[in-house]
């Protein structure tokens, strides 16, 4: 199984943060400074998971995950929301929209990888934490 991440973030230091404690730890990390790339890269490389930024200038987050979920090749490819919104309700709102989870910034490197691998798909072999 593929060990790539996609990143969507159009923030290059939450960019920068995110894949290094992944790149640490095993992953390929594959980036995306906006929306409509991200859905580009995302059928091209058919990553493991996605983690994407609801904040996002043009097409935001959610518009990003309804396209993304028209597309049935990636139907098993979970999205991870990664979003700084505080309001309540924002966790259901964005689960509803389709995302497998849900990651709040700012990033803890602490706990990020903890947070993410309880996402990842169970059977990718030895890479990864
Ligand atoms: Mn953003």
């Amino acid at each position: 199984m593929s060990n790539t991440l996609l990143i969507i973030e159009d923030n290059e230091q939450n960019y920068y943060l995110m894949s290094f404690l992944l790149e640490k730890n095993g992953f390929e990390v594959i980036g995306a400074g906006d929306g409509r790339s991200g859905i580009e890269k995302a059928l091209q490389y058919r990553p493991m998971a996605i983690l994407l930024d609801i904040q996002l200038p043009e097409m935001d987050g959610y518009a990003v995950l309804a396209e993304l979920k028209k597309h049935a090749e990636l139907e098993k490819v979970p999205i991870i929301a990664v979003t700084s919104y505080a309001m309540m309700g924002d966790r259901e709102k964005i689960l509803a929209a389709g995302a497998t989870g849900y990651i709040e910034k700012p990033i803890d490197p602490n706990t990020f990888l903890a947070d993410i691998t309880q996402y990842l798909p169970k059977d990718r072999g030895n890479k990864g934490i």
